[in-house]
């Protein structure tokens, strides 16, 4: 087990964890966002960043510090605690961003680490090679070897009780992601952003983001804190914290502002466009825009970047509560009806139900089905995986509506959409007590189907007889034809009646 990180509430893949940073004699709490601070430029001062937001983390960049000669000599001669006036931990990047960028940079993984040392970092980052997505195989798989051969000469470096990073690259090609991920978790390196990412995400590909971070986390134990790295609008922290994300860094919240664009839960606002604030946060409380776009530039995008980090760990607040509560997904799905691009990101994570199931709690407080997609969660994919165990009695009727008197049947199960079977013994348990809608949709009734077909399936020698209340033809087709299907009485109100 990795000393530095212990999980301590889980939810989907997501989780409230306790990231334990020795060199700064702190523990942080994850999810955890690090503001990221330009040593050039202060939109906010780590000062108010600690006392004022919270901030327990923050990350800068060593290469810059180390190629600019007042910065490189001020942060040998005080640290980087004193130089930033900061007193929690702080990450520093290597420079493989300006790598990919200008192509070369003139340092190597021992010469930053041991620099990163010296000015006092808390995590350190080794000079690995962020591939591009849609990069070819050989490029992928040629920059992922001189990525390891990074991580081999970090784990090297003696850096005392500095955590060292062990980024995971690999482009889209999901399974380099993921043997590059177990690679990582093979090294004694501690924390694992996952790289390169910031090109999807800018472009909208949510899907692909998912996609990425379930093959890295594929390959990396559940002990491994992993840092999104380069993520850093709220929008999509939902989604990626239940995909198991721990760590997320913003630029955003100074870059953005800079444009006066101002971030939302549901997306990006620009400033011009908006006649009446959204939020809560003191800036929004007690400005009008009109205030806003009247204030000098440097004003304008101080309250900016102050609004944006409020909204930015604000939103981190709730997904810590989501979990706590066990309705994450319930706010991945909210979050997902904001943008259409949100919506592929969540049917994406769907798509890896099996791989949340195997995490995800068994007893939570509450199953709410909102939305079409609630029919793909994991917890029914547990159910249907379980079905097959349930012990079957001869004639059983599955049903919609009350159990018959009479001994027609040797039991009678609830039929309860999305489920499918439900022996009565285990109607009060999580999740049948879901909550659904009246006018249960067709995704439902077609999910249940499948736990029907998944029943008989392992019990043959039953005689299954459903009697459902106005399913659909698209989820009657999926039930087998060995089953006698039987309608309850059409409901006088969804006629008109
Ligand atoms: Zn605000």
């Amino acid at each position: 087990m990795r000393d530095c990180f212990e999980v301590r509430d889980d939810d989907a893949l997501g989780r409230i964890g306790a990231l334990t940073v020795p060199r700064a004699d702190r523990t942080v709490e994850t999810p955890a966002l690090l503001p990221v601070i330009n040593p050039n430029i202060r939109t906010v001062s780590p000062a108010r960043l600690e006392a004022e937001f919270g901030a327990e983390i923050l990350i800068t960049n060593s290469y810059i510090i180390r190629s600019t000669d007042d910065l490189r000599e001020r942060a040998l001669a005080e640290g980087l605690h004193e130089m930033l006036d900061f007193s929690g931990a702080i990450v520093t990047d290597s420079g493989s961003f300006q790598l990919a960028e200008y192509g070369e940079i003139d340092v190597t993984t021992r010469e930053i680490l041991e620099f990163q040392h010296a000015i006092g970092s808390d995590v350190g980052t080794p000079v690995d090679v962020p591939t591009p997505p849609d990069a070819t195989r050989e490029t992928a798989e040629a920059d992922l070897a001189t990525t390891e051969q990074a991580l081999a000469d970090a784990e090297a470096v003696d850096t005392g009780e500095m955590l060292v990073n062990a980024p995971v690259q690999g482009s889209t090609h999901l399974d380099l992601r993921e043997d590059a991920a177990r690679h990582a978790d093979a090294t004694d390196l501690d924390v694992f952003p996952v790289g390169a990412v910031v090109p999807l995400m800018n472009d909208y590909r949510y899907a692909d983001v998912v996609d990425v971070v379930a093959a890295a986390k594929r390959g990396l134990g559940a002990d491994c804190p992993v840092h999104l790295f380069g993520a850093g609008h709220p929008m999509m922290f939902a989604l990626a914290v239940a995909m198991g994300c721990d760590l997320f860094d913003s630029a955003a919240y100074a870059i953005y502002a800079r444009d006066d664009r101002y971030l939302t839960v549901r997306g990006t606002k620009h400033l011009d466009d908006l006649d009446y604030f959204p939020c809560e946060c003191p800036i929004c409380t007690s400005h009008t825009p009109d205030d806003i776009r009247a204030a000098g530039d440097e004003e304008r995008e101080r309250l900016l970047a102050e609004h944006n980090l409020h909204v930015s760990y604000g939103e981190l607040r709730r997904i810590k509560g989501a979990i706590r509560e066990g309705n994450l997904l319930e706010l991945v799905e909210t979050r997902a009806r904001s943008h259409p691009a949100m919506l592929d990101g969540y049917r994406a994570l769907l798509d890896h139900a099996r791989q949340l199931e195997r995490h995800d709690p068994a007893t939570k407080g509450s199953f709410f089905y909102t939305s079409t997609e609630s029919a793909r969660r994991p917890e029914v994919v547990r159910h249907h995986d379980r079905i097959g165990r349930l012990d079957a009695p001869d004639r059983l009727l599955l049903t919609e509506g009350n159990a018959p008197s009479g001994d027609r049947f040797d039991a009678a199960w609830r039929l309860l959409p999305p489920f499918g079977p439900v022996p009565r013994a285990l109607s009060e348990t999580y999740p049948f007590t879901a909550e659904l809608p009246d006018r249960t949709d067709a995704a439902a009734c077609e999910a249940a189907a499948r736990g029907v077909a998944a029943l008989v399936d392992a019990n043959p020698d039953t005689d299954v007889t459903i009697a459902h209340d106005d399913w659909p033809d698209s989820a009657l087709a999926l039930v087998p034809d060995s089953v006698t299907v039987e309608r309850l009485g059409a409901r006088p109100d969804r006629d008109g009646a």
